[in-house]
């Protein structure tokens, strides 16, 4: 199964990730994170089918996805 990381640090509450997701398992946590941005959490990680799609979305690279163990990167930064 797939595994998804989100950095609440890096995370600016834009919510792109949210709509790029077609299985729709992304929303905004209620909680803030230290720059006063509520953050991306994943609602439904077993319904997680590895597009990768909310990582490619993610204009300050917050979200890593992990398949079999393995890290897909798309920018390094
Ligand atoms: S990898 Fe695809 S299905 Fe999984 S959370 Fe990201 S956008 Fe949604
Ligand atoms: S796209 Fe990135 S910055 Fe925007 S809400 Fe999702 S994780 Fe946060």
């Amino acid at each position: 199964m797939p595994k998804i990381v989100i950095n609440r640090e890096r995370c600016k509450g834009c919510e792109r990730c949210n709509d790029a997701c077609p299985q729709k398992i992304l929303a905004m946590s209620k909680e803030m994170n230290a720059k006063g941005y509520t953050f991306a959490k994943v609602k439904d990680e077993s319904r997680c089918i590895g597009c990768r799609l909310c990582a490619i979305t993610c204009p300050d690279v917050a979200i890593e996805v992990f398949i079999d163990g393995t890290q897909y990167e798309f920018f390094a930064y």
